[in-house]
């Protein structure tokens, strides 16, 4: 079977490259897929692996949800961060990978009085890639703002004057402190999730599902070697 083909009668996987495929590979591993190319390496996006019926595919981290929604891939690992700005229709979410943890959080400049500027019903200007997530969580606040869609570095804003506020991920919070910013509100709780496919969770259920089992079972060996002291 030629994994390059387009009639490729597989199980493909998208993934992103860099943190997520790091800390899946280990997961994938259980499930005895290991990727016959690195993708930080090699230029090909359509990486083969050590089981012939299964295929990765190297795509953007928030174009993940876009190509096992329309069934381009059949399972996908996205951040939840992305899936609740893409809106997750036409994906199950079978397995928490609780890998890639972090915050989203609104961040200011340090000793910026957040709380004040709401309380005098400021109009807050905020930078974020997170566009529909920032509006839905003002919105609910009922706090006004000036959402400016960035693609990336949303620490800059703030330094020069594009924006009052950010929403971004926050795990160390080293990036905040390095560029004189602190979170102020935390927003949502981020991880990695398993994603299916509905379609093919429903009709690819005998291919799909002892491998969703075998990535599950990862997930919780490291839960428990986690809480070993
Ligand atoms: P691109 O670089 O293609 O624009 P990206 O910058 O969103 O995409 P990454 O920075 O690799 O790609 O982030 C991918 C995912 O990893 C995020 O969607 C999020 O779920 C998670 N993530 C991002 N930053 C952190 C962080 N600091 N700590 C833990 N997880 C994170
Ligand atoms: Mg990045």
């Amino acid at each position: 079977m030629n994994a390059m083909a387009q009639d490729f009668r597989g199980m493909t996987l998208a993934l992103s490259k860099g943190r997520i495929f790091g800390e899946t590979l280990p997961l994938l591993a259980r499930a005895g897929i290991v990727p016959l190319l690195d993708p930080e390496t090699s230029r090909q996006l359509i990486l083969p692996t050590s089981r012939e019926d299964v295929r990765l595919v190297i795509v953007r981290a928030s174009d993940v949800p876009t190509y096992v929604q329309r069934g381009a891939a059949d399972l996908g690992v996205a951040g939840r961060d992305v899936l609740l700005e893409h809106g997750g229709e036409g994906l199950s979410q079978p397995v928490d990978l609780r890998i890639a943890r972090c915050r989203l959080m609104v961040a200011v400049p340090q000793g910026f009085d957040y709380e004040g500027a709401i309380r005098r019903g400021a109009r807050l200007r905020v930078a974020t890639k997170y566009a529909a997530l920032a509006r839905q969580h003002f919105a609910e606040k009922g706090v006004h703002v000036d959402l400016i869609k960035l693609y990336g570095s949303m620490e800059l804003a703030p330094l020069t004057g594009l924006a009052d506020a950010i929403v971004d991920l926050v795990s160390s919070g080293n990036t905040l402190r390095a560029n004189a910013l602190e979170a102020v509100e935390n927003i949502a709780e981020i991880s990695s999730r398993l994603v299916v496919n509905t379609a093919a969770w429903k009709l690819r259920r005998d291919l799909l599902e002892p491998v969703v089992r075998a990535i599950a079972a990862g997930v919780a060996a490291n839960d428990r070697e986690g809480e070993q002291p």
